[in-house]
């Protein structure tokens, strides 16, 4: 049974343009800097309720109830292609007659692969140049299935059945020199046309000295990524 760490029963903001229930999947390996949900890196060792947070059947059932309601349900985390049980929870929300999505930062290959089919649309959560990975999530080689992610959700999308956002959280200590224009030439080399850049928050107190020295994306910084032909959203 998927192992749910929270639930929103209806966001505007986590799937663009849709009316969306978040399911919050517990685990996650990877240690990001800013990342604003650690309480649900691990996972729970047995299907123990997290606080007030419902289970799966009852999520399953309130969906079934906001049918007419919702556009679609938002698988997010925690990395949700971590949870075995993502499949069957994918299939249950479509026989309810609602669309999937799914935020991950393609942590999973071979996992993510597998659910596609089962997805319209994905925010793929690309960290940084894929060389440089380690600087965001503190795991080494992490880049390496985050690329083999972005290319098998690359390939989805370009026979039309998935639309995607892929979107970067921009920080200078994270992304130097001309990181992110080089990253910009290899996302619209293999068919991209659209980037979201995030400016970092602060996600608790012990971020103060990444707080410091945050800044957002700089025109000129945004002119030289656009150059290489991608059409760059800034929020
Ligand atoms: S991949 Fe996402 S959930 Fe995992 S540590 Fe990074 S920001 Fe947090």
């Amino acid at each position: 049974m998927l192992k749910v760490g929270g639930f929103t029963p209806l966001s505007t903001t986590d799937w663009p343009d849709q009316l969306a229930a978040v399911v919050f999947v517990q685990g996650c390996p990877w240690r990001c800097h800013y990342c604003h949900n650690p309480e649900l890196q691990p996972r729970q060792e047995a299907n123990v309720p997290v606080g007030l947070v419902p289970d799966w059947p009852h999520v399953l059932h309130t969906l079934a109830r906001r049918q007419g309601l919702l556009d679609g349900v938002v698988f997010s985390g925690g990395e949700p292609t971590l949870d075995p049980a993502l499949p069957d929870a994918m299939l249950a929300v479509r026989a309810l007659g609602l669309k999937v999505g799914l935020h991950t930062a393609g942590i999973y290959p071979d996992r993510l692969s597998q659910v596609l089919p089962h997805i319209d649309w994905i925010g793929f959560d690309l960290k940084a140049g894929f060389a440089d990975y380690e600087k965001v999530t503190a795991i080494p080689q992490s880049g390496q299935p985050a690329l083999r992610s972005l290319e098998a959700v690359l390939l989805a999308r370009s026979t039309g059945r998935l639309a995607v956002e892929v979107r970067t959280t921009y920080h200078p200590r994270l992304h130097p020199g001309d990181t992110l224009p080089e990253l910009a030439r290899q996302l619209a080399a293999a068919g991209l046309d659209s980037w979201v850049l995030q400016t970092f928050r602060p996600a608790c107190d012990g971020h103060a000295s990444w707080a410091a020295d945050a800044s957002a994306v700089s025109h000129r910084l945004l002119d030289r990524i656009k150059a290489q032909g991608l059409s760059v959203t800034v929020r």
